[in-house]
């Protein structure tokens, strides 16, 4: 994997929820380094979601190739690209979607790739625990148990228990109040920095962009949209 590549490079994508209706994306090019930090923005419904689920692997194009580290990312199959999203793609999603029943070391090895020990998990998600400022016995804690702050964090580990170079984050701060979000801002530029990830973090909270080193309006992502190319 060549190291030059851009983390994400997008082509004449096209995605439609149903064969009928409007497409919902229509990107003709678009790309992000891996230097780079990206604050995505945009209206509720303008697509954001959506575009990090075809980031992920959870849903496909209808047309058009996404690379990602240089890789032809929506071409390959489907076992090949979940091997591939485990290895190098972190995401939290909007609703951090943990499992409420595991307790935070089960919710966290549920995500580590196979090919790890369990001394070697049990001490990475003990360091990455500690990184995000939670307290040790928090892995032995039912998830359900946790407050939204706490899972926020958690999801974050979890995201990073594989050292992915991409890390995806969907909406996070929408459940929190404005120091709490100011905080958990500063953690996860300081974490996603050292775990040297390239960054694409989606809101419609403008109040959030100061953070990134790009700013990118999903409007102008999907322009092809509305001159119905
Ligand atoms: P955002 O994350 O920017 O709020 P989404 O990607 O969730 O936007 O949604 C984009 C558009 O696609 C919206 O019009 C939404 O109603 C529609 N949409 C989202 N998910 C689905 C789905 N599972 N089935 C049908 N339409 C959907
Ligand atoms: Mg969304």
């Amino acid at each position: 994997m060549t190291t030059d590549s851009p983390a994400v490079a997008l082509r004449d994508i096209r995605f439609s929820y149903q064969k009928s209706a409007a497409p919902v994306l229509a990107i003709e090019k678009w790309q992000m380094q891996r230097s780079e930090s990206v604050f995505l923005f945009g209206a509720s419904g303008s697509g954001k979601t959506t575009l990090l689920n075809l980031l992920g692997g959870v849903t496909s194009p209808d047309a058009g190739i996404i690379e990602l580290l240089g890789q032809p990312f929506s071409s390959l199959s489907s076992s090949k690209r979940d091997k591939f999203r485990a290895q190098h793609i972190g995401v939290v999603f909007q609703q951090f979607n943990l499992i409420s029943y595991l307790t935070v070391a089960e919710n966290i090895a549920v995500a580590a790739y196979f090919g790890k020990g369990a001394d070697e998990l049990a001490q990475r998600s003990a360091d990455l625990v500690s990184k995000l400022q939670l307290p040790e016995s928090v892995l032995h804690q039912k998830a359900s148990n946790l407050s939204v702050g706490q899972q926020q964090r958690v999801a974050i580990a979890r995201a990073l228990i594989n050292k992915p170079e991409i890390l995806i984050v969907d909406e996070p701060t929408s459940a929190l109040d404005a120091s709490a979000r100011d905080a958990f801002m500063e953690l996860l530029m300081q974490i996603s920095a050292e775990s040297q990830c390239s960054l694409l973090f989606v809101s419609h909270d403008m109040g959030l962009a100061k953070y990134f080193s790009r700013q990118e309006d999903m409007r102008e992502l999907n322009k092809a949209l509305e001159v119905g190319a």
